[in-house]
Formats: C-alpha cells, sequence, structure tokens
C-alpha cells in the first residue's frame, strides 16, 4: 500500500494498491467521523462500514469502495475539516485519494464518454458560441436532451448555462483592452483568468471585473488561456488535466513574477489554479501561480484596503442571499465579495451556506442528478425563507442550479458591485 497523490508515483494508478489505499484511510474516516454530515460519499462510508464489519476489522469489498469513490463530488469540504492532512503523519487528504482512485480506474484517461464531453469546455464553448441561438435552442429542446442524456450521460432535466453569442476575449480584443489603459507607468495592472463558464457562457462577469477595475485605475490583461482543466481532473483523466495546467502556468507564471494579481472571476477554477496546479506540477512556475490567484472578489477586497477601490456606492441593494460556494469557502481565505457588499448602503446580506450539489461536473451527470437536487434542497430553502431581492452567487454553475430550482437568476457578486457602483446594463447583471 502506497500513500501517494501524485500520478508521477509508479504506484499511482496501480488499482490494488488504490483499494489497500482506500481500506487504510476508510478505517482511520470511520473512526474520526468528523465528517459524518457533509456528503453522499460519507453516509455511505460510515453506513456500509457499520452494515458490512465488525468494526475493527474494517474492510469493504471493491464495489463498495467504488461506490464511495464516486458520491464524492470534490467538494474540498472534508480537506478543510481534516486533521489529518499532509504534513500530518497519516498523510490523509481525501479528496485527492478520491481522485487517484479515479484516475487509477480508467488509466488517467477519461473514464467515461460523459467525462470526454464534459471535460472538452473549450471545444464546446467554441462550438456553442459560434452557433449559440441554435446551441442554447437545442440545450432546452426535450428530445435533444433525451438523445444527450442517452449518449452522453448529461441529465436530461438539468438547466445548461446559455452560451453568449460573442466570446469574452473577443470583446476584451476589440474593446476591453482599452477600457482601463495604464494611464500611468506605475499604475497596478491585474491578469485576469477569465475560466470557460466567462468566455463562453457569461462574458458580462469578466466586463464587469474590467469596468470596476477600471473605474479604480487598474489595467486588465487577458492573455490566453485554457480551460483550468478540472473536468478533466474530475472524471480521470489527470494527464489530460495535467496538460492544460501546463499550458496555463506557461501563460501565467510571467504575468505572476510580474507581480501582477492572477483575477479568477469563478470559485472552481480559482481552486484548481491555487491548489491544484502546485500540487500536480510541483513547479517554482505553478507555485508562482497559485500564490498569485485572487478571487475576484477577493481582489477587490484588498483594492478596497489599500485605498485603491474607493467603494463609493451610490445604489442600494436591498436584501440579499449571498450563497457562498463550497470551491470558495476550501479556498481559505473567507467570502470577501460578500464582505465589499455588506458595505454597500441600504443592504443586508444574508450568508447562505450550503451545497448546490453541482460542483464542477458531478451534479450535471444523469446518474448522479437526483442525489445532487437531494443535496441542494436545504440551501434551497435557506434561500427561499431569507425572502431576498436580489440573489448573488460565485459560480455561474451553482447558480444555474439555483435558478432551476428557484426560478430566479442568481447574479455575481461583480454584477452585484457594479450595480451599487451606479453601473447599468449587463455589467450590473441587468
Ligand atoms: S470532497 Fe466533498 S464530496 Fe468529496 S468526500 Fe469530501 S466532503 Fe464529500
Ligand atoms: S476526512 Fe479526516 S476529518 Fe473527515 S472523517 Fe476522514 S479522518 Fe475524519
Ligand atoms: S472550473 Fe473554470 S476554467 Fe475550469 S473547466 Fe470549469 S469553468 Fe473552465
Amino acid at each position: 500500500m502506497t500513500t501517494t497523490y501524485d500520478p508521477d508515483s509508479p504506484s499511482y494508478f496501480d488499482a490494488e494498491d488504490v483499494h489497500e489505499e482506500l481500506d487504510r484511510v476508510f478505517d482511520l474516516c470511520h473512526g474520526c467521523r468528523l465528517c459524518w454530515d457533509l456528503c453522499p460519499s460519507f453516509d455511505s462510508l460510515f453506513k456500509l462500514i457499520d452494515e458490512k464489519t465488525n468494526g475493527v476489522d474494517v474492510k469493504l469489498d471493491r464495489s463498495d469502495n467504488d461506490r464511495i469513490v464516486d458520491e464524492c463530488y470534490q467538494c474540498k469540504l472534508c480537506y478543510i475539516k481534516c486533521p489529518y492532512v499532509p504534513p500530518h503523519e497519516w498523510d490523509l487528504d481525501f479528496p485527492r485519494l478520491m481522485l487517484r482512485a479515479r484516475a487509477a480506474r480508467s488509466g488517467g484517461k477519461p473514464a467515461s464518454l460523459t467525462d470526454r464531453f464534459l471535460g472538452a469546455t473549450d471545444l464546446t464553448g467554441k462550438l456553442g458560441t459560434a452557433a449559440s441561438g441554435l446551441a442554447n435552442a437545442a440545450n432546452r429542446a426535450k428530445p435533444v436532451r433525451i438523445v444527450m442524456e442517452k449518449t452522453l450521460g448529461v441529465a436530461r432535466d438539468r438547466k445548461l448555462p446559455d452560451y453568449a453569442n460573442k466570446r469574452f476575449s473577443k470583446w476584451f480584443e476589440r474593446e476591453g483592452a482599452a477600457r482601463a489603459p495604464d494611464k500611468e507607468a506605475d499604475a497596478p495592472r491585474a491578469t485576469l483568468f477569465p475560466t470557460c463558464l466567462v468566455e463562453y457562457n457569461d462574458p458580462s462577469i469578466g466586463k464587469a471585473a474590467v469596468e470596476i477595475l477600471g473605474s479604480c485605475g487598474v489595467g486588465v490583461n487577458c492573455p490566453e488561456t485554457v480551460c483550468c482543466g478540472m473536468p478533466s481532473l474530475d472524471g480521470g483523466d489527470v494527464k489530460g488535466f495535467i496538460e492544460k495546467a501546463r499550458r496555463n502556468v506557461e501563460v501565467l507564471a510571467p504575468h505572476a513574477r510580474a507581480g501582477r494579481a492572477i483575477v479568477v472571476p469563478q470559485p472552481t477554477c480559482g481552486y484548481v489554479l491555487r491548489h491544484d496546479y502546485p500540487d500536480y506540477l510541483k513547479s517554482d512556475d505553478a507555485k508562482a501561480v497559485a500564490e498569485a490567484t485572487r478571487d475576484a472578489g477577493e481582489y477587490i477586497f484588498e483594492l478596497k484596503k489599500q485605498g485603491v477601490f474607493k467603494a463609493e456606492f451610490t445604489e442600494e441593494l436591498g436584501n440579499v442571499a449571498y450563497h457562498a460556494p463550497c470551491h470558495l469557502r476550501a479556498q481559505g481565505k473567507g467570502l470577501k465579495g460578500r464582505d465589499v457588499l455588506k458595505a454597500v448602503p441600504g443592504t443586508k446580506v444574508t450568508l447562505i451556506e450550503g451545497c448546490t450539489g453541482i460542483d464542477g461536473t458531478w451534479g450535471y451527470k444523469a446518474k448522479w442528478y437526483e442525489m445532487a437536487r437531494k443535496v441542494a434542497k436545504p440551501m434551497v430553502e435557506r434561500i427561499e425563507k431569507s425572502e431576498p431581492d436580489v440573489i448573488v452567487g460565485d459560480c455561474l454553475l451553482a447558480d444555474t442550479a439555483i435558478e432551476e430550482e428557484i426560478g430566479k437568476r442568481p447574479i455575481h457578486p461583480l454584477h452585484a458591485i457594479a450595480r451599487a457602483l451606479g453601473m447599468k446594463g449587463e455589467v450590473a447583471g441587468e
């Protein structure tokens, strides 16, 4: 049995070795139980061990181990909670062990056609934006969705984010880059990692970033990057993930070394840059990128503290329900976008804690759709109870799931900040 999270280790993909490691970790978790209420994975782990073992000789059969692995949707919250993560001698990283187990099962390649499809965000994004009318109509057409479910495994009832009719990078090239010119040689500059969701689905989030930063004299760079690789990693394709990570780090490292913040307006992608790139690439460049990475709300909060962002709010937002995505909480930097909104006059922010069950790609899979909705239920009830004037959430995928449940579209914290600053139109989420 080898405890490793490193795909370069000779045992990383060894299925026998992985199951022995799962036995070791499940035994430790069974004794600890701190994560009893976190997710279906732990629920199954404790129930199966209680039912099927005497609690002393803790060892499940392989299909039970696989079930626990598959029910993990990679929210990362157990990692934050666990007292035994590296460098503890138990070296326990539950989410990364689940990823290792998936990668070992599929030989480091996409585990299924569903994973291959969900991992191809740049390809589907380019096609979807090139023919957005057709793609969006198809995504809403029941017969198409039934075929998609049968062939690609994407849940037929899951609302998919619409494609934009123009990619963010195209707007940035023509208009955005000129919005916040370096007025002075020493003016601060930030580098935007737009993420696929902003690039292909909701460019207004990126535009809001450019407008808000421009309004306080911060110039924005937006070099050409690719998908962060999270869907590949989640789907067992660790090799595909590493390839994407290398490409992005090569582009972003010079920006990090030039002292620029790398601003990420989606929490999952930010988590991947911050935690997974240095873990999987182990290079100084990846570490430099991780250190420079900031969630968009966190960066504006920092600028506010430095007096660069003046927070001259003119509009009240009323009763705001702010959904805290798991992958933002797991970054360990607090909820800074929420904190910026708390300073808006005439605004009451209610924190909505709770998972939407999406977590990247998991909640899109037909296999997990009903379970994901069950995971989301307490969060939905909290939002409804708060009777919000506006729902705010950082994660576009979580926001789409909230819209699916509640029928009201959340806006991004950048939209809400732009709105409070008196900006109008799409940058204000209108
Ligand atoms: S990462 Fe999240 S879903 Fe996976 S085991 Fe941990 S708490 Fe559960
Ligand atoms: S992941 Fe860590 S904190 Fe959670 S149950 Fe296992 S040992 Fe305990
Ligand atoms: S996590 Fe972000 S960058 Fe990564 S695939 Fe998803 S949207 Fe794209």
